[in-house]
């Protein structure tokens, strides 16, 4: 037997997941089953992909789980017949970090239990959260079409065992010594079943759970009578927990609310119910159904480069992927779900699934359905205040990587502005449509605080001229989204530090009267300041500030220092 140290960042997150992660426990379920489930999703695929893999299973080989639990040995048992993990596999999977997910996990643990539990299944930390209810876990696994099997051993410290075992068929069995103090709780047939059809009740396979039963024989009357004792025998139970039917291929009708939010939490590893659930059957040209769902918070991963993406593809019921981000585009990255084509052949290979037709227009009319129904929620001000407070940037990536659908997103985006105020937004439709006749632009100002923009001297004239200014302190986004925006129906967005303010009236003699009468102070200013400026006007732009510095060739960096300066 070799004994193997864990990576440090797993010895780190073993030790939260032992000693801070005390409050979703039952989850753990949840995960190894999402696991099996997996490792049945990889192997129905290799089945139709791999002619040798297909050879070494039986005929009638079907994915199922199954789940048993020993009281008296304190032990639970989760197994599966998927894919299986050889030797490699088990040090790469659940010894080392090869996936990112460890440590960016331990990067966003934020010390509140709850919130964190949460978080184990979405950076794909799941495994390791049975070691809050276990003492020791074997993990003994057979890889399809190998002749091998191992077993991998550990008590959740710093090492793991590993060694060749006998196993006879492919897939893995988890077997689970459970801590004294949850074995009563765990080692339950109802609270599995609870577990089970609160997490896992749509997962496609069936779950099977095992245990022995002491039945009490019936006695008749004649035998109560004649004082007969009743037979006490122990009988073994094999029953399904779950429905183990793909839901989204049921009729919307049929499906409840509440089956679709069970469904969502199954596959999105989140607690909360969605924000928006969005189920399609398409027929015509391209057969396929879609089931997406926004969730209530945004993911955790949302902002990083290695972002799990959230829509799985299906073939016919057969699961292909999870792991393709072209499915949907970037910008929908928070968008969870499933996808499911009838047309597409059931051997695609995820090679060529970016460039193949029917995926592209799947992908099109989804992206279409997805905005319509933002659209819609966006109907209810409170709701839409919500989906805004969570996706307004991703939003906005999606007008510049968007072309087809710009303007319906431009609908969908709100905006603070000098006429609105308590945290409330304005769309551009709202815009334009307050707007004096004479108005042909929207203006808007970009900067890192919302109270210092809204004290700018810039907005005076604007004011004065009662023209809205868009009031856009997200910085970082809108300095590179809102310039390539071009026009919203027609109307140029234009930056009021580098365009002409509106025209306060006055005549040219008016004009010229004013230069004059200031052209001493101008001099002198302008003489003070010397290189560090391009030139000094008397303006009609302001009308309660003295002066303010505006942007010659660009420079808002400067221009944002100096009216600092000034205030
Ligand atoms: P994730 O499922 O998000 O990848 P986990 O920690 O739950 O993260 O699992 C880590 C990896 O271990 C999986 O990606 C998979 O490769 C492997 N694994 C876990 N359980 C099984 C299983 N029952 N059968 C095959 N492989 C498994
Ligand atoms: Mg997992």
């Amino acid at each position: 037997m070799a004994k193997h140290q864990f990576q440090t960042e797993v010895g780190q997150l073993l030790h939260l997941m032992t000693h801070s992660l005390y409050s979703n426990k039952e989850i753990f379920i949840r995960e190894l089953v999402s696991n099996a489930s997996d490792a049945i999703d990889k192997l129905n695929y290799l089945k139709l992909t791999d002619e040798n893999i297909k050879a070494a299973l039986p005929g009638d080989w079907a994915g199922q789980i199954n789940i048993s639990f020993d009281e008296a040995d304190k032990s639970l048992t989760i197994s599966d017949n998927g894919i299986g993990m050889n030797e490699e596999d088990l040090i790469a999977s659940i010894g080392t970090i090869a996936k990112s997910g460890t440590k960016s996990f331990i990067d966003n643990l934020t010390g509140d239990a709850k919130k964190d539990s949460n978080l184990i299944g979405q950076f794909g930390v799941g495994f390791y959260s049975v070691f809050m209810v276990a003492n020791k876990v074997d993990v003994i696994s057979k890889k399809a079409g190998e002749e091998q099997a191992y077993k991998w051993s550990s008590d959740g410290t710093g090492e793991f065992d590993l060694a060749p075992c006998t196993k006879e068929s492919n897939g893995t069995v988890i077997y689970i010594k459970l801590k004294d103090e949850e074995a009563e709780e765990f080692a339950s047939k109802y609270r599995i079943q609870n577990i089970v059809g609160k997490y896992s009740n749509h997962i496609a396979y069936p779950i099977y759970l095992n245990y022995s039963e002491e039945v009490t024989e019936e006695l008749s009357e004649e035998d109560k009578k004649a004082g007969k004792e009743a037979k006490k025998t122990v009988e073994k139970r094999h029953e399904k927990i779950n429905e183990a039917t793909a839901l989204w291929t049921q009729p919307k009708a049929k499906l409840k609310k509440e089956e679709y939010n069970d469904f969502y939490k199954s596959i999105s590893h989140d607690s909360q119910d969605p924000m928006l659930t969005i189920h399609t059957k398409a027929e015509g040209v391209n057969e396929y159904t879609t089931l997406f769902y926004i969730p209530k918070t945004a993911p955790m991963d949302m902002y990083r480069a290695d972002y799990q993406p959230g829509v799985k593809l299906y073939v016919k019921r057969v699961f292909i992927t999870d792991d393709e981000k072209e499915l949907l585009p970037t910008y929908l990255r928070f968008v969870r779900g499933i996808i499911d084509s009838e047309d597409l052949p059931l051997n695609v290979s995820r090679e060529i699934l970016q460039e193949n037709r029917i995926l592209a227009n799947i992908k099109q009319s989804s992206v279409k359905k997805i905005l319509s129904e933002i659209k819609k929620l966006s109907k209810d001000e409170e709701k839409y205040a919500e989906f805004i407070a969570q996706y307004i940037r991703p939003l906005k990536e999606g007008v510049y990587q968007d072309f087809t659908n710009k303007e319906a997103i431009l609908d969908l985006l709100r905006y603070k502005s000098t006429k609105t105020e308590d945290g409330k937004m304005t769309s551009l439709a709202a815009y334009k449509e307050g707007a004096n006749s004479e108005q042909k632009a929207i203006y808007y100002i970009i900067g890192e605080n919302e109270k210092v923009l809204r004290n700018s001297p810039l907005l005076e004239a604007y004011k004065k001229n009662d023209i809205e200014v868009l009031i856009l302190d997200d910085k970082e986004i809108d300095e590179i989204i809102t310039p390539n925006i071009g026009a919203y129906k027609e109307w140029e967005f234009k930056d009021i530090t580098a365009c002409e303010a509106p025209k306060v009236e006055q005549s040219e003699d008016e004009k010229k009267e004013v230069e004059e009468k200031f052209k001493s102070i101008v001099e002198k200013i302008k003489d003070k300041l010397g290189e560090s400026v391009t030139d000094v006007r008397v303006t009609n732009r302001l009308s309660d500030s003295p002066s303010c510095v505006v942007k010659d060739v660009g420079d808002a960096q400067m221009a944002q220092m100096m009216q600092m300066m000034r205030a």
